[in-house]
């Protein structure tokens, strides 16, 4: 496994349930089947608190404080090869910035696509 586990502090999600989504993840990957991701959206903009980065168990949204980018980006995004589906920002985001795939509000569906785009 490639990626490494942070600490689960500030995570709902319980270490097993980690570890799971994460193999479930992999698996997925191997065989080409897309996965599930959530997407930062609008709000963010303008709030880049970084919350949502301190409780994603797999490091995977950027850019974080102490990265390069972090000071010139407009927005965070979440990386979709790379988000487990477990849902920890979302409830994290002061400004509701964060939806899962399928509930991104249609006016923010483009979202999708800027945080994939981030990551190529
Ligand atoms: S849903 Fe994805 S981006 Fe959000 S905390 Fe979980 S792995 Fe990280
Ligand atoms: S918690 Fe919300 S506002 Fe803060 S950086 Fe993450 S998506 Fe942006």
């Amino acid at each position: 496994m490639s990626r490494s586990l942070k600490g689960s502090e500030g995570c709902q999600a319980l270490p097993d349930e980690i570890e799971y989504r994460i193999l479930a993840h992999t698996i997925s990957r191997e065989k080409d089947v897309p996965g599930m991701t959530y997407v930062i959206t609008n709000p963010c903009i303008g709030q880049k608190d970084a919350s949502c980065v301190d409780v994603c168990p797999v490091d995977c949204i950027h850019p974080g404080p102490g990265e390069a980018e972090f000071e010139a980006a407009e927005q965070l995004y979440i990386n979709p090869d790379e988000c487990i589906d477990c849902g920890a920002c979302e409830p994290a985001c002061p400004v509701t910035a964060i939806f899962e795939e399928s509930a991104v509000p249609d006016e923010w569906k483009q979202y999708i696509k800027i945080n994939a785009d981030f990551f190529k």
